[in-house]
């Protein structure tokens, strides 16, 4: 008998921690942010939320990885954190620069109450649940693109680019590729009048959501694979083999991936630790900034 052939059963602990961690997080984070609304403070919250969710995927990375070598440094943390902050920035500066400019007043219809066909009267929950379904198309059109449309794809393989999988790469776009998705799957939601509450509860849910996806650890979800966005699928999404690699192009909800025919799992095989790009991506993070705009011969 080989070493190879001895696995280790589980311990009770560790199988439940693997079946309840992904479902019983989120639970958790969007209680705290329900909270956040009831008292007023729902950014406040979100960020509680946020930070107490990286805390706990942190320890869990590290005590039950999924890929004990994607624990390993990649020396990409700060290009990594670096295109996290550029991302939210710019994309912070140009709603607060269409502020300043007044243009707001004609993209936001939250300064148009009974602007737009949303069902405002719905409970909020209810609300919620909708806009994760409708802005979920676009999050869905704008992911795809940037996979099939080379020079979109360009911006998008910074993503891609990355050896390893873990929470700390989950905001690692670059700006341009950001913007997109944003701008795409915002637009929906802003043409149909839906409320600020709502579309801050889309961004907290997308939030919780996209940092759950990427994290290193060994983890359960049965049929939940189904239905949502989990890193079981999403490792496929990160393979180089395109024939895995260009799929399962949701945010959260697997729905338009099962309409549109790009869903992919199995259980029959591992998806492959060895993840990337079939191209050289600089290691550096302006080089990886101005990358997309060179031209390739
Ligand atoms: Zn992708």
């Amino acid at each position: 008998m080989t070493d190879s052939s001895i696995i280790a059963a589980p311990s009770p602990l560790r199988s439940t921690v693997a079946w309840t961690a992904w479902p019983g997080l989120l639970a958790v984070c969007v209680a705290i942010t329900a909270y956040g609304f009831k008292v007023d403070h729902p950014a406040l919250f979100f960020n509680v939320a946020y930070a107490l969710l990286a805390i706990c995927l942190y320890t869990l990375e590290r005590t039950m990885p999924h890929e004990r070598g994607w624990n390993e440094n990649d020396g990409q943390t700060f290009a990594n954190i670096a295109h996290t902050l550029t991302s939210k920035g710019v994309v912070q500066s140009l709603v607060i620069f269409s502020a300043v400019i007044g243009l707001t007043v004609y993209i936001t219809p939250v300064a148009q109450p009974g602007y737009g066909i949303w069902p405002r009267a719905w409970p909020m929950a209810a609300q919620v649940v909708l806009a994760v379904v409708v802005a979920e198309f676009g999050f869905y059109w704008a992911h795809r693109i940037a996979h099939e449309w080379p020079w979109l794809w360009r911006f998008h393989a910074v993503h891609h680019s990355v050896t390893r999988l873990w929470i700390v790469n989950t905001g690692r776009f670059h700006f341009v590729d950001s913007f997109k998705s944003i701008l795409i799957g915002m637009a929906i939601m802003l043409a149909l009048g839906a409320p600020m509450e709502v579309l801050t509860w889309l961004s907290a849910v997308t939030a919780f959501i996209g940092m759950l996806t990427h994290c290193n650890v060994d983890m359960r979800f049965g049929p939940l694979s189904w239905w949502f966005n989990t890193p079981e699928l999403h490792r496929w999404h990160h393979s180089k083999d395109l024939r895995e690699g260009n799929k399962n192009y949701s945010e959260n909800i697997m729905l338009w991936d099962h309409l549109f025919g790009t869903y992919y799992n199995t259980r029959d095989y591992r998806p492959p630790a060895d993840i990337g790009i079939n191209e050289p991506m600089p290691p550096g993070f302006l080089q990886q900034l101005a990358w997309p705009f060179k031209k390739r011969a």
